[in-house]
């Protein structure tokens, strides 16, 4: 569906705001006025939860999430910020793959399947966009993904 970006993600993390249980800020940097996006929203709202529960699981109490939206062309960018344990260099192409967890976040006994990143990339790439994660040990992590504009709006 035809969907105004901006204020999709800003009801995702109001939901993550008023339900979190840890201390932990949310920090947005959205653009002003409105990006429209075709999409299946029921699928992009599992990849952008899936994305902000990782960074709360790895966060360090008081961290900081950063959620920024950003036009590239014609794109719309997000990124996902943490501050939270990172995953080392070697680890990094394969958090994508399905099953996959890094150890050291395992062994911290924190729930999941791994599944969560497999799923977003596929229902990404569904959807024309592009995913990728950036991340330094022990600083925190970044998950960019981009989607197409509506072209009506091009
Ligand atoms: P699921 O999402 O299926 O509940 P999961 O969260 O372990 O399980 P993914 O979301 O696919 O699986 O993430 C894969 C792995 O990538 C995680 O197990 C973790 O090791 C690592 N990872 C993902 N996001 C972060 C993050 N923000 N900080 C540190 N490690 C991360
Ligand atoms: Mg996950």
């Amino acid at each position: 569906e035809r969907t105004d970006y901006v204020l999709f993600c800003g009801s995702i993390i109001d939901r993550f705001e008023m339900s979190k249980k840890q201390n932990i800020d949310f920090v947005r940097q959205f653009p002003k006025g409105s990006f429209y996006v075709q999409i299946d929203r029921d699928k992009l709202t599992q990849v952008i939860d899936n994305i902000i529960s990782n960074a709360m699981k790895y966060s360090p109490e008081g961290g900081i999430i950063t959620i920024r939206i950003t036009r590239r062309g014609r794109n719309i960018r997000t990124m996902i910020k943490d501050q939270g344990v990172g995953i080392p260099k070697e680890n990094l192409p394969k958090i994508f793959n399905r099953f996959y967890r890094v150890d050291r976040a395992r062994s911290r006994k924190l729930g999941g399947t791994g599944l969560g990143l497999a799923i977003a990339k596929e229902m990404i790439e569904a959807q024309g966009g592009e995913i990728w994660a950036e991340s330094d040990w022990n600083r925190g992590t970044t998950i960019y993904f981009v989607l197409p504009l509506d072209r009506r709006d091009l």
